[in-house]
């Protein structure tokens, strides 16, 4: 190797994933000075919005708040169009972001990353990648995102199918026409419930195949009112810090007054039946994900949560006209809001469409796919096309596929076996000089994925530069405070009634996978305290060498 390229893999840091999380994290540590290498195994940046272009794709955070806040001019600048940016104009946004910061001469995309492996003696991250690149790094960040590994159901016959098959995770760059096809979708979580909309649209005839319905809100998307938009940004600091210091998830609001979101009722017990579904009526209509801000303990409390669950089916049932499509897809499995709740244009009036059927498989299971369709338990269902919207191995599947070895050769997986452990999910015991964006044990997919990003991302550049002023080369969790750390994200969620959900919070969708309760429940105002308090206190938890 000559001697440039070994002075070419040689950085401070090297980050992998050019997503939202990888792309801050590479422009701050260029503002302190440090050389740092971004991987990514897609063409470009953005992570899930370069992946997930399936038709009808938008955040389900308001585009105002799911944004980058470093950056006030650009926060200025940047016109976002609709109240929830489509995934085309997100990308473009991250795309945009890259330019205007330079990114890109960092990255080097096309290129998956497989192993990384810590050297005791040098200190020093080796990472590699499947096509032989190589660098090191006295640090290493997994910026390689919660919900990038897509997770295919085990349905035999699958690669029998002869039509056209899709992922909604990784869907052709070039979209697909559905005109005159007979279309099939399996699942029905955000991504297919944004989706079904759209193709329904377009498709001779649509089936979806729904295994568990998921309680879906209106999004009441929209053109935003330029008038609106200019009254909103004057206030924008004041919006973003409410966001980041919100007791839940930071999803922000539409008013421009910027106020504290804290639900006016603690608890729904306050209220009367009557007064109950107004205040429920009021949310809806407001329409977005904070519908389950309705009252504080619409998480915590079964009988209120079943009074919301209550309020939503009563709502399916009035928008889909058919009796027995509307009790199919009303959610009954699990409190409403432990699964992510999703957030839809049209979805249940789409049920209403006479080339739309909804094919319930609890009461006709898939037997297998067929070369021409599915065949369910009681008859075979012919398409030309079939959509798989079946989600992601969450949280820990990127970094799982990963070959990561501790300085002692102990592999993260085994580390993990039981379920992911890591310091405020920031860093696991054991693997030093090795951080997580957005890791489990944080608040991460039940928040605004943007303020957690961000936190994250300062974190970690603040603790290098108090690492740089001390010399010090060395960080690790100590184990003591990671346990307690878990033991608390535990006792949180156990408060909650997020683990009766059975959902990919809890790893329930992959076969095998350890069912522990992942984010933190606790909220993303909490969360900011908690590591601001550990930072004022020399990184309280933290070992430096
Ligand atoms: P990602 O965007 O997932 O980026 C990770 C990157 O790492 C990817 O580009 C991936 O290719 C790369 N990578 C992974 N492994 C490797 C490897 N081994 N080698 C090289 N590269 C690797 N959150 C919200 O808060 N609001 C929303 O409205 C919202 N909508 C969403 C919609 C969809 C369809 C999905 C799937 C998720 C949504 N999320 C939303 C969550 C979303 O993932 C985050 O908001 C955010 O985009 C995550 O950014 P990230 O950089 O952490 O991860
Ligand atoms: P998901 O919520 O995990 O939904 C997967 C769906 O596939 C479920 O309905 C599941 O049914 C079904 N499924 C899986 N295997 C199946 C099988 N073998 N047979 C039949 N059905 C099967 O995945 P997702 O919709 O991609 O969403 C994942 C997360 O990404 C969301 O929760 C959200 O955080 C994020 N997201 C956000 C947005 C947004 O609105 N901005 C959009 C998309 C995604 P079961 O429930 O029965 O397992």
């Amino acid at each position: 190797m000559s001697a440039e390229s070994v002075q070419e893999s040689e950085f401070d840091v090297v980050i992998v994933g050019a997503g939202f999380a990888g792309m801050y994290m590479l422009h701050r540590l260029r503002g302190m000075g440090l050389t740092a290498r971004v991987f990514e195994q897609g063409d470009g940046v953005g992570g899930t919005w370069y992946w997930n272009r399936y038709p009808g794709a938008r955040c389900d955070a308001e585009s105002l708040a799911y944004s980058y806040s470093f950056d006030a001019e650009l926060e200025q600048q940047w016109q976002w169009s609709e109240r929830y940016a489509t995934q085309p104009e997100i990308l473009r946004y991250a795309e945009h972001v890259a330019d205007r910061h330079d990114l890109y001469r960092d990255i080097r995309f096309e290129q998956t990353v497989t192993s990384a492996a810590f050297d005791q003696e040098s200190g020093r991250w080796r990472v590699s990648t499947a096509d032989g690149l190589e660098a090191t790094g006295c640090f290493l960040v997994m910026a390689t995102g919660c919900l990038s590994v897509p997770q295919l159901p085990d349905i035999a016959g699958l690669d029998s199918f002869s039509g056209n098959r899709y992922q909604a995770s990784l869907w052709p760059r070039n979209g697909v026409d559905f005109s005159g096809q007979r279309v099939g979708v399996i699942g029905t979580g955000s991504s297919a419930i944004q989706a079904i909309p759209v193709i329904a649209q377009q498709a001779a005839h649509l089936s979806v195949f729904q295994r568990s319905p998921n309680f879906s809100v209106p999004a009441h998307n929209g053109k935003l009112d330029q008038d609106w938009v200019d009254a909103f940004k004057k206030n924008y600091r004041e919006h973003r810090d409410f966001h980041k210091r919100a007791l839940s998830s930071g999803f922000g609001d539409l008013e421009i007054e910027p106020r504290d979101r804290t639900p006016q009722h603690e608890s729904g017990h306050e209220l009367s039946e009557a007064e109950f579904d107004a205040l429920c009526e009021e949310y809806w209509q407001t329409g977005g994900a904070r519908f389950m801000s309705v009252v504080g303990d619409a998480l915590s409390d079964e009988q209120i949560n079943a009074r919301v669950a209550r309020f939503v089916h009563n709502k399916i049932r009035q928008l889909v006209d058919d009796s027995k499509t509307a009790d199919a897809l009303c959610p009954t499995d699990h409190p409403i809001g432990t699964k992510r709740i999703c957030v839809d244009t049209g979805y249940y009036e789409t049920y209403n469409r006479t080339n739309v059927a909804l094919v319930n498989l609890r009461e006709t299971p898939i037997e297998r796919i067929t070369s021409t369709g599915v065949q369910l338990s009681d008859r075979h269902v012919e398409l030309d096309t079939l959509v798989l919207a079946t989600g992601f191995d969450a949280m820990t599947g990127a970094m799982k596929n990963i070959d990561v070895r501790n300085g002692a050769g102990l592999r993260l997986n085994e580390a993990w076996s039981e379920g992911p452990k890591a310091y405020l999910g920031l860093m696991p015991a054991g693997f030093d000089n090795l951080f997580l964006i957005t890791g489990p044990g944080s608040p991460s997919v039940l928040s605004n994925m943007l303020v957690s990003i961000e936190q994250h991302v300062d974190f970690i550049a603040d603790v290098l530069e108090y690492m740089g002023e001390r010399q010090s080369q060395r960080i690790s969790a100590d184990p003591d405070a990671q346990e307690q750390w878990v033991a608390h994200v535990n006792e949180v969620a156990n408060e909650t009634l997020f683990p009766k959900g059975g959902s990919w919070y809890l790893g329930a969708n992959v076969p095998g996978k350890p069912r522990v309760f992942m984010p933190y429940a606790g909220g993303v105002g909490v969360y900011r305290e908690v590591c601001d308090d550990v930072a004022n206190n020399d990184y309280r938890g933290f070992k430096f060498a």
